[in-house]
This record gives structure tokens, sequence and C-alpha cells, in this order.
């Protein structure tokens, strides 16, 4: 044996053993990692076009809140994303950058350009090849045999350039599970570190996701060598369902994006799975390490960045998570927070609770928002302003400005009429003041 070949020999084998180490930290810690595709997999959502400066800006936002992984581009495909990826070499220094790749060698190498200077534990590709029929016949027009073969080669090529390799059977939710279990077994005797489950036309349901997570277990014995990612679209609103079902079910690794955006009906949505799983630690038992606080700034940043507006409904980022009209829920908010929210705010490092004033708002919320404004808010004020408000047309928002007209109405008629402005003001425990800090208060105006 000649003396750089026993030499080559020694390093493979000090990579694989650094390899091992580093899947069984995280297998051991019962981590649920975060890779987060919303630079490849979400900009992908027609409009949603990113130039490589604000990707950046949304990785820093990225490597902020926690991210384990960052899927940062497809350097074959875009030059722009060859861009992108140049730029977070040397600033996005915590997560594992990795990039996408087919499976064939000058993607690997175009990958390996790209993320050229980083440091071989924050550097890795993400392979994907079809395998289930539809792909087999209609895309690639190869048989059983030839993928696993491709499979082998590509794997076995990355994993000489690369430390980190992932591999994912594309539409695995629709190959025959015997061949998929095959390909997994195929890919991490080939050099795979982890490989990954991507239902990759949202068509699972959480029950069929923990089928599939069996029977990768039973049927890929290996799977003790490499981690185990699950990518799920959203196609029947059952993509964060199916994520979690398949963390209860011991995956290690989630891929998802920010506010859920991505091909078709989108990707599951990073910040509804971390809340889920923050919320429910009692049932899951895996910790995580997303900062939450930083959930509804980054989604907000996303938004901004992609323009794909974030729906007022969408759970975590949208604009109405913490807005109520109603007068029971504000009545209860008033007095505890608690009462009509799943958490605060402040959990998700959002604005604060909004009370917005309209028809089915009731006298406490007028009262407390009249208080906060210095406006007359005794009694005969209060109920003069809520009989005003719920004279207003249909979908209008009381804002600060209508408030004070709507006040100044109440006053005058009331003058008018000679009321008595001496009587008890409403009795207002707990409204404006004292226990309810997390309340910002104040009529939402958009
Ligand atoms: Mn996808």
């Amino acid at each position: 044996m000649s003396r750089s070949t026993f030499l080559e020999q020694v390093s493979r084998r000090v990579t694989d053993s650094i390899r091992q180490a580093v899947i069984g930290h995280h297998k051991k810690s019962g981590a649920v990692l975060f890779s987060d595709t919303t630079l490849r997999d979400g900009e992908q959502m027609p409009g949603a076009t990113l130039e490589p400066f604000e990707k950046l800006r949304i990785a820093r936002a990225l490597q902020d809140a926690g991210i384990h992984s960052l899927d940062a581009g497809f350097p074959a495909s875009s030059e722009a994303d060859v861009e992108a990826i140049r730029m977070m070499i040397g600033v996005i220094t915590r997560p594992v950058l990795t990039a996408l790749c087919r499976t064939v060698r000058s993607d690997i190498d175009a990958a390996d350009r790209a993320l050229e200077g980083n440091p071989p534990h924050k550097r890795g590709v993400s392979l994907f090849c079809g395998t289930s029929p539809l792909h087999r016949e209609y895309k690639l027009c190869k048989s059983k045999t030839e993928v696993l073969g491709i499979i082998e080669q590509t794997v076995g090529y990355a994993a000489e350039k690369f430390r980190i390799v992932a591999f994912s059977p594309e539409d695995a939710s629709r190959t025959e599970v015997d061949f998929l279990c095959e390909c997994y077994r195929t890919a991490i005797r080939a050099g795979a570190t982890t490989i990954g489950f991507p239902d990759t036309v949202g068509f699972l349901t959480p029950e069929k996701s923990r089928t599939f997570m069996r029977a990768i277990r039973d049927g890929v014995p290996e799977l003790e060598k490499a981690l185990l990612a699950v990518h799920f679209h959203n196609d029947l609103g059952l993509a964060v369902a199916n994520t979690l079902a398949c963390i209860e079910e011991g995956a290690n690794v989630v891929q998802c994006t920010v506010n859920g955006i991505g091909e078709r009906a989108g990707n599951a949505s990073l910040e509804e799975v971390v809340m889920a799983l923050t919320l429910h630690k009692d049932q899951y038992g895996r910790h995580h390490r997303i900062d939450t606080t930083k959930l509804a700034p980054l989604c907000q940043l996303v938004a901004e960045l992609t323009g794909v507006q974030i729906p007022l409904m969408k759970p975590i980022g949208g604009n109405n998570i913490f807005a109520t009209e109603a007068g029971i829920h504000q009545d209860g908010l008033l007095k505890n927070p608690d009462t009509y929210l799943p958490f605060r705010p402040e959990k998700v490092g959002a604005g604060g609770i909004s009370l917005v004033l309209g028809r089915h708002s009731g006298r406490k919320a007028v009262a407390h928002r009249l208080s906060e404004l210095g406006l007359p808010c005794f009694d005969e004020d209060v109920i003069a302003v809520v009989e005003l408000i719920k004279r207003q047309p249909k979908g209008v928002v009381i804002d600060e400005a209508s408030l004070r007209r709507l006040s100044q109405q109440a006053s005058e008629a009331r003058r008018s009429s000679g009321a008595n402005q001496y009587s008890a003001k409403i009795s207002g425990h707990g409204i404006g003041h004292g226990n309810d800090g997390a309340v910002a208060g104040g009529t939402n105006a958009g």
C-alpha cells in the first residue's frame, strides 16, 4: 500500500468516526433539529423570489432564532443561489449550510465550490432522486436497479467531499415501501448521514405518516448510523400535523419554511411546529433550540422580503392572532390574558394584544380604551359610546380618531340632555392599570 493511500484510508476512518460521534450525539440528545428551507423550497413559490442580500438577511434572522441547518440553495440551478451562499460563508456560522443537488456529480461539484471555505462540520449537501413509480417511469425513465445504482454512486461521491450528506428519495410518500427502504439502506451504506422522507406532493395523513416512519425504522437497520429528516407539503392542510406525528415516531430533523411558504399549498410552517412542540413538551418529550421570541419578527421579515403577505388568521404570525373584537373575550383578556389565549404575545415576540373596537365590543373594552386615551369614561359616557359604535356600518373598526370623535358626540348629546356627570365610573377592576401589563391595549387601526 502506498503512503498516500494509507493516509487517505486513515483520514476516511477519522471522518467516519467524527460523523458517527455527531449523529450519536444528536440521537441521544433527543433534540428535534430544525432545518429551514425558506430560502430554497420557500423561494420556489411563484412570486417569492429573493435577491441574494435579502436571503442573507433572512439567513441571519434564522441563525438568531437558533435553526440547526439551512437549506441555502441549489447552486447548479442558479447563479443567484451561488451568490447568496457565498455571501453567507463566514457570516452564517452557527447553522450547517447545505446545498441542494440532483444525483449528478456536476451538481455536487457546484455545491462543493459554492460552500468552499465553510468548515467541514458546517457544510453539507442534500441529494434528491425521484423513487416513486411515477418518477421512475415518466421523469427518469429508469428501473429500480438503475435508481439504486445512481444513489450508491452519487452518495458515495458526495461523501468523499462532504462530511454531511443527506439523501432524499423524491416523492417518498408514493414510493413502494420495500423499495423505499432499499434506497435508504443503499444511501446510508454509501455514506449518507441523513436520510430524508419528503411528502413531495403533500399527500399523507398523520396516521399514514406514522406508518411510514415505523416501516422505515423496521426496514432500515442502518438507520442507527444516520439521522431521519421529514419534509411535508401542505396540500391537504396537514403538513404540520404530519410533521408532529413523525416527531412522535422519532424523526430527528424537521424541514420547514417560515410562514409555510413553498410550492403549491406550501410547506410545514416552522413557527407552528416550534410552538406545538413548545406548548406540548409533555406529549412529545423532545426539546428544540429555537428561541420562540424570535418567531413573530421572523414571520414579518419573510413576508416583507418575499412580498407574500401573511393571511390574517395564520397561526403565530397572522395579524388577528392577538386581536379580538368580541366583548366577552375582551373582558376576559383584560382580567387575565390567558383566559382567551393559548400563549401570550411576548412568547413569540409579537407586539401585544389588540382589543379591536367594533360592533361586537362590550363596555369593558370601550371603557378601558377611553380611559387610556384620557377621555370621559363614566358609566353614561361608556354606554353612549357603545351605542354609537353599535350603529356604525358593517365591518367598521374604530380607530383612535374615530373613538375620539364618537366620545365627543356622546358628550355633546349628554350635555344637551343635561345628564349627571358625577355618577360612578364603570367598575373597572383590573382594566387599564395593575396586573395586565401584557395588554398593549389600543384599537387596531388596520
Ligand atoms: Mn419540497
